[in-house]
């Protein structure tokens, strides 16, 4: 499980840079319900529900996805793609249809009207999700959707939900603030099978993600209970594996609901207490019974997280520190505190000795002898040492990918110094 959340950041860039090598696997294919099918033609899922007057699509994939999706859709389906519905404007989910638009294929194509904005922020932030994308371990690829010809609008928006009749069948689209603000699931009453999008992925929902937009974990919470309340036979989620019998889907997603709500309280309860957002997160405990459910494990994303994106919400940016509200530069602060141990070099040991005790200490002494003199070799190499330990012990792909960072900052202070 681990592993595949490992790859997310690596697969979504080669498909992107890449489009035209397609898919590195063949799409699998999974029938959950008659002429109803989960394909996933890459990272991210795809629902096809074929009718008598033509397919409805639930995505359609990265970029990179589009080729392999439209196999895929080909080998169980010679009907026309007649409605493609976009669950978020999300480059996993919403990129791979021009590969139907080039062979023809003429759908009508469904979204959020909030999806406009989304793909309008994409274009005004492409430097942005470049830098924070491109993090990600393994990219070899940086361009982010941002030209006019990179996206597919809608032909049809809507604000709160929409009813679709296809082959004389009903299917319902709901609007839901998730991951995004743009989210939408649909619901097939006939039978009883929801695509769910990103609003279900089998793991603690990426609702805290520490450097993007804000996530909405509330809603999230009341899309949740809103499907569980359908006594579906099956979801399709947004990626990984799709939840079967409505035990199962009541089981993961009323929990979800109720991990996400005791976040969401636990950080409304402290901001109105007065507490500073470190004490709030430092106080943060999440019950047994959430957090060993199998489907919402921290892979991706953190409970801590999570609780950081509520009090930005709800809160400003300041910390609460005092002298952080127009602080000293962070290098100026750091040589401070590098003189009064006695030098960099006594940092360097201190955070090496720390790291077997208090890891996350350890990081700070760390930073610090880095930020002091960041062309000192002895602070580089303690730098990176004690962060490779923090990210070896980390679950979480955020987590990991942030613990990572000292590495770039430690080859870009190489690159300037000319070593
Ligand atoms: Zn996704």
């Amino acid at each position: 499980m681990q592993q595949n959340f490992g790859n997310i950041g690596n697969a979504q860039f080669q498909h992107i840079a890449a489009r035209e090598v397609g898919a590195p696997h063949p799409p699998r294919i999974v029938e959950v319900a008659p002429h109803t099918f989960m394909i996933q033609p890459g990272m991210a899922n795809a629902a096809l529900f074929e009718t008598d007057e033509g397919l409805l699509l639930v995505d359609a994939g990265c970029a990179g996805d589009g080729p392999a999706l439209l196999r895929a859709v080909r080998e169980v389906s010679e009907q026309p793609l007649h409605t493609v519905v976009f669950t978020h404007g999300h480059v996993d989910h919403a990129f791979g249809l021009w590969a139907f638009l080039d062979a023809g294929e003429r759908p009508r194509v469904v979204g959020h009207q909030n999806l406009l904005d989304h793909y309008a922020r994409y274009s005004r932030t492409a430097g942005l999700n470049a830098a924070v994308n491109g993090q990600q371990p393994g990219a070899n690829g940086r361009s982010w959707p941002s030209a006019p010809e990179d996206f597919v609008v809608p032909d049809i928006t809507f604000r709160d939900s929409l009813e679709l009749r296809i082959g004389g069948e009903r299917f319902v689209v709901r609007h839901a603030k998730g991951e995004t603000d743009d989210a939408a699931w649909v619901w097939a009453p006939q039978r009883r099978v929801i695509a769910a999008g990103d609003l279900v992925v089998g793991y603690l929902p990426n609702a805290g993600n520490p450097r993007k937009v804000q996530r909405y974990a509330e809603e999230w919470a009341d899309a949740a209970e809103q499907m569980a309340a359908l006594d579906a036979d099956c979801v399709i989620t947004g990626h990984g594996e799709c939840v079967r019998g409505s035990d199962a889907i009541r089981d993961e997603l009323l929990t979800m609901a109720e991990y996400l709500r005791h976040i969401v309280r636990h950080a409304l309860d402290g901001l109105n207490a007065g507490m500073r957002p470190d004490e709030i997160v430092e106080s943060l405990v999440v019950p047994e019974r959430l957090a060993a459910h199998p489907r919402l494990q921290p892979g991706y994303d953190r409970p801590e997280f999570i609780c950081r994106n509520v009090i930005r919400r709800y809160g400003g940016w300041w910390d609460g520190h005092a002298a952080n509200l127009l602080p000293a530069p962070t290098a100026a602060q750091a040589r401070e505190i590098a003189h009064l141990a006695g030098g960099v070099d006594a940092l360097a040991v201190r955070a090496r000795e720390l790291a077997d005790t208090d890891l996350r200490l350890a990081c700070h002494v760390a930073e610090w002898a880095f930020l002091a003199e960041p062309r000192s070799p002895s602070a580089q190499e303690c730098y990176v040492a004690v962060f490779d330990r923090r990210r070896d012990a980390e679950r979480s792909l955020m987590g990991k990918l942030g613990f990572s960072d000292p590495h770039r900052r430690v080859a870009a202070q190489r690159a300037k110094s000319g070593r």
